[in-house]
């Protein structure tokens, strides 16, 4: 990795966040608008920069688990804020016309598609806008193999795919854009004849250079009996946060490092057998890890950090 300044700054960015999360419907609680404070004791987080409007949506209700959260932290002098969500706290209407109902906490949101259209998502909050187009075509199970490039290897011309038959075709194009997300994305690129690979030992070349991942770290409270969490209530963004240990928001002085992470919890309903915490010692299967399953299952949270580098 190498560091240096990012080459855009939130200015620059900010309007096209603020339109991002009026396609996806985000609900959020701000901090301040146009430099106006308005999220003091309202959920907002004294953390963030300031905004050129509010979330589309009023933040989604607080879980037992995030309103426990929320009071510790505030506890010991933290911040704690709603955290912004691309699911719908309400019934939305996005700047497309894509409609989306409100989000009923189902529990089975991380990992999963959404049958009420709260989560965003291309196929609810761009797709529905796109299908009104004459000129748009979906095609599913098109594997795109390589883009095609001119003669000089300066344009893209096209891509080639498999299709649902097992197919070759060739699809000619004005415009290719590389939206296979980050490990396709930098698949297609060597495979296309385009770009040149990061050399680490020379600093040269730009695909693979500064290869980002997302760094979650995750810790399971175990509470007593009269501390019920009802974890098969949840979704996947909602819940409180801190910031206070996120990005410069504090001093790195002593301690080596650069960077930070927010704190979280967020209820989004346990994953079957990884999203069950049961106490240190348990068995990994069997009749004693259901036993531990079914004791600690209703009294337990659990809680994020998430760093980058
Ligand atoms: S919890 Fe997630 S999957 Fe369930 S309704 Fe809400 S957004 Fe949809």
């Amino acid at each position: 990795m190498t560091i240096q300044d990012f080459g855009v700054s939130y200015d620059e960015l900010e309007p096209f966040f603020d339109k991002a999360e009026k396609v996806f419907g985000t609900s959020g609680s701000a901090w301040s608008i146009k430099g106006q404070v308005v999220g003091k004791d309202k959920g907002g987080n004294p953390f963030a920069p300031d905004r050129s409007d509010n979330f589309p949506l009023p933040a989604q209700k607080r879980t037992y688990s995030a309103q426990l959260f929320a009071q510790a932290a505030e506890s010991v002098g933290y911040h704690p804020y709603d955290l912004p969500s691309a699911k719908t706290s309400g019934p939305y209407t996005n700047p497309y016309g894509a409609q989306m109902g409100p989000c009923n906490f189902c529990g089975f949101c991380s990992g999963y598609a959404c049958y009420m259209y709260s989560k965003a998502s291309p196929n609810v909050n761009i797709l529905p806008a796109l299908r009104q187009e004459p000129k748009f075509e979906l095609r599913n199970n098109a594997y795109v193999l390589r883009v095609n490039l001119s003669d000089d290897k300066k344009r893209a011309t096209g891509v080639t795919y498999v299709d649902g038959q097992g197919r070759e075709q060739v699809q000619p194009a004005d415009l290719v854009i590389l939206s296979a997300f980050q490990f396709h994305n930098v698949h297609l690129m060597p495979l296309s004849g385009i770009g040149k690979p990061y050399n680490p030992i020379t600093n040269e070349g730009n695909f693979g250079r500064n290869f980002p991942y997302q760094n979650l770290s995750t810790l399971k409270a175990l509470f007593d009996k009269n501390t019920t969490t009802n974890p098969f209530i949840g979704a996947g963004g909602a819940g409180v946060g801190i910031d206070d240990f996120n990005a410069d928001k504090f001093d790195h002085g002593p301690h080596g490092f650069v960077g930070g992470s927010p704190f979280w919890v967020n209820q989004a309903g346990p994953k079957p057998i990884s999203g069950l915490p049961v106490p240190a010692g348990t068995p990994n299967w069997g009749s004693q890890w259901k036993a531990a399953v079914a004791d600690t299952y209703t009294h337990h949270l659990s809680m994020d950090a998430h760093g980058a580098h």
